[in-house]
């Protein structure tokens, strides 16, 4: 199929300036600064269906149409700091197809009436920032940034900025803080950053993936990106797929094509023909799904995953045969969480405190089944008190997988009836020598 984000995957070299310009690169820029207006490029976005593809979903043309006229956006950002577990797909597309990445920051920017635009990156991805400056610089020396772009009244810039590697600063208002050189912890919202953003002004934040879609669907139209997928998931999604399957890696395919095909199909199945026992859907924080016929039938949608109590998300698809303890999974989830937790809000540092020492406790042989319901207790009263979503990320597996894998955790109580042993066979009697037989 043509990939639309992995676009580097059917033109090779696309990471060349050169080559980007000879596949039409910056000509939709081009023409949107010379002879478009902003709300037009926010009409075609919108109708176009284009959704984040960070993990929320929420629909970026709308995102965008909160900023008006009267009120444009000062900054546009672009969230690459990818640190979910299991997610890899943004550091693909900016080491291998950066340009269009760019493009879609750019015209982003001109659509929010910006002039600095921002790309916000996990401190690890140093190497790949230290590329893309030079692309940048590219850009700067090739006249698609800087003042007055193209003769008109127009003027962009573009920066890199690295964090130190913290997860939260993947959310967004704690990505902002981070850029304002504070430490990377959540802001209560609202007011949300459209209306009070970096530095207390408008801004825009989009994923990665979602703003490499933006060059192609405004110079080729909603009408031609909505004639792919399914209703209301148009487009493509970079599958990030992971665990126990023989073919690991980003697979950029539309919505609606099935767990199965993606399992099966793309990634060449479960080693050693094992069966599939529990999938999470997007990555780490996801909730974990006992597979079924019916769950690997599943369409890879917003609706239809939503539809079975779990989220598509960023679809970072992590595949666990039947050979995995779920209560092994949630110890190194919740240790993940506990550590990353920026400790602002009391539920979410305390809890996840909690949560570890009753894991480890069970995986040191020292728990019981009292402590698989008081894990239950603690994660149920973090749900829904936390200020921001890392609270909700972290209990999200350990209240699913209890519900789905509850004898996983149970079998590691050292009260849990244990398997009896099979009865001894009755050892068969030694023929004596009858007394006076020799
Ligand atoms: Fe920090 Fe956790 Fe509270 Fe989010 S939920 S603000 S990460 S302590």
């Amino acid at each position: 199929m043509e990939h639309i984000v992995l676009r580097h995957r059917n033109i090779p070299g696309l990471d060349k300036l050169d080559v980007y310009l000879a596949n039409g690169g910056f000509e939709t820029f081009k023409r949107v600064v010379t002879s478009m207006k902003p709300e037009e490029v926010i009409k075609i976005v919108m109708a176009s269906g284009l959704k984040g593809r960070g993990g929320a979903g929420f629909p970026t043309g709308l995102k965008w149409s909160f900023l008006t006229k009267n009120r444009p956006a000062y900054y546009v950002v672009c969230n690459s700091d990818e640190s979910e577990p299991g997610t890899f797909k943004d550091r693909e597309i900016m080491e291998k197809n950066p340009f269009q990445l760019l493009e879609g920051i750019m015209i982003t920017a001109f659509a929010a009436r910006a002039n600095t635009a921002y790309n916000y990156m996990r401190g690890e991805f140093w190497p790949v920032a230290k590329v893309l400056d030079t692309k940048i610089a590219e850009l700067r020396a090739r006249g698609f940034l800087g003042k007055n772009l193209f003769g008109t009244d127009y003027s962009l810039d573009v920066h890199l900025h690295l964090g130190a590697g913290a997860y939260i600063c993947g959310e967004e208002s704690a990505l902002l803080e981070s850029i304002e050189g504070k430490m990377g912890q959540p802001r209560l919202k609202p007011p949300f950053p459209a209306d009070k953003g970096l530095y207390g002004m408008p801004t825009v934040i989009n994923n990665t993936e979602t703003l490499t879609n933006v060059p192609l669907i405004v110079a080729r139209g909603a009408e031609w990106y909505q004639s792919i997928g399914v209703k209301n998931s148009a487009g493509t999604k970079v599958m990030c797929l992971s665990g126990h399957v023989n073919k690991p890696g980003n697979y950029e395919l539309p919505f609606g094509v099935t767990l199965r095909q993606v399992i099966y199909d793309h990634g060449g199945g479960v080693p050693s023909g094992k069966k599939v026992k529990a999938v999470m859907m997007s990555g780490a924080s996801s909730v974990v799904l006992s597979v079924t016929d019916e769950i690997l039938d599943m369409s890879l949608d917003y609706d239809s995953v939503a539809a079975k109590g779990a989220a598509l998300g960023s679809a970072s698809v992590i595949v666990m045969d039947e050979s995995v303890d779920l209560s092994w999974v949630i110890l190194k989830t919740t240790r993940f969480f506990k550590h990353e937790s920026c400790g602002k809000c009391t539920p979410c540092r305390e809890g996840n405190y909690w949560m570890l020492h009753i894991l480890e406790r069970l995986h040191s042989g020292e728990g019981t089944k009292a402590d698989v319901d008081l894990l239950n207790s603690v994660a149920s009263q973090v749900q829904g008190k936390c200020l921001c979503p890392l609270g909700e990320f972290a209990v999200t597996p350990v209240l699913s997988s209890l519900k789905a894998f509850r004898a996983d955790f149970d079998a590691r109580a050292k009260d849990a009836a244990k398997p009896k042993p099979a009865p001894a066979a009755k050892p068969t009697p030694k023929k004596e020598p009858m007394a006076g037989n020799d």
